[in-house]
């Protein structure tokens, strides 16, 4: 982990998850805390070699990468979490992540690991979408769900702190399909990146970037191309096809690898939710049909 500078007041430490920093006037802002204790141990020991303050933490959204580690500086420095009024639900609550992973059912143990299910925090204030202020810090948030229900991206001169609004261009390759929650909103979230005038951003897995039209982009491609090959396919079944054997054609097709019973159950999630927006598009119809659930093409 490193603490890499993109103007006077904004940096951000490097990682598997970027965290974000800013200072100003004497006071430091982190946006997100990393996965555990350990990694936030890291982000306090770098600051106090670098005698930086940490005076407010914002929690973009209710992954355990995001948030796992907002216990420890809890409890540690006593500094007041913000994070968006739904993902907070689930950071007071973690276990929720694993609920709904499991459809619902009270997950098996398997699934109670720190990768889906964070320590749970108190959040001291809801951080709303617009232009705020928080001490030294004049920033603007922007709405930007579909990766999660209510996730928040941050403003800060001109720089984008994106949280997992978009991945870098390699992340993206990497994952195939990338985790959402909901199609549309995710494509949504990130036509409304494009509309941004800014002089960089910085997402939640990538690299920083000033020109980052390109990565969008790629963002945006990558999930219309999911849903037109589950589409294709939904379609191409003359009688239809269950909900079980098009994900296995998904997991085919993308070459999806899933060892643990958690990436499986994270990738039927993103699967589901490009379900969903073909369903509300329109364009294809959910029954029930031989005790699975059942997709077919709408006629046009
Ligand atoms: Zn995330």
């Amino acid at each position: 982990m490193e603490l890499i500078g993109i103007s006077d007041c904004c940096h951000y430490f490097s990682g598997a998850v970027n965290i974000g920093y800013v200072n100003k006037e004497g006071q430091g802002l982190l946006i997100d805390s990393g996965i555990d204790k350990g990694t936030a141990k890291k982000v306090l020991k770098i600051l106090k070699e670098h005698q930086l303050p940490i005076d407010h933490v914002i929690l973009t959204h209710a992954h355990t990468d995001h948030y796992g580690g907002a216990s420890y500086l809890q409890k540690e420095l006593s500094v007041k979490l913000h994070a968006p009024q739904l993902e907070a639900a689930i950071m007071e609550h973690p276990i929720l992540e694993p609920i709904y992973l499991w459809n619902g059912a009270v997950p098996i143990k398997k699934l109670r690991n720190k990768f889906l299910e964070g320590e749970p925090v108190i959040i001291d204030e809801f951080l709303v979408e617009g232009q705020q202020e928080l001490g030294s810090f004049h920033f603007e948030a922007v709405h930007l769900p579909g990766h999660s229900y209510s996730q928040m991206g941050i403003i800060i001169d001109g720089i984008l702190y994106g949280a997992d609004s978009y991945f870098g261009t390699k992340v993206l390759e990497k994952h195939k399909v990338p985790f959402i929650v909901d199609a549309g909103a995710t494509i949504s979230s990130l036509e409304k990146l494009k509309s941004l005038t800014l002089q960089g951003a910085l997402p939640g897995h990538g690299d920083y970037e000033t020109a980052f039209d390109g990565t969008i982009q790629a963002n945006i491609d990558c999930h219309n191309n999911i849903k037109l090959f589950l589409l294709n396919h939904i379609k191409s079944s003359t009688d239809g096809i269950s909900m079980e054997a098009l994900m296995k054609r998904m997991f085919d097709h993308f070459g999806l690898k899933a060892r643990e019973i958690g990436q499986w159950l994270l990738y039927r999630t993103s699967f589901t939710a490009y379900i969903s927006s073909l369903i509300e598009d329109g364009t294809v119809a959910i029954s029930v049909n031989e005790y699975t659930l059942w997709l077919k093409g709408e006629p046009l």
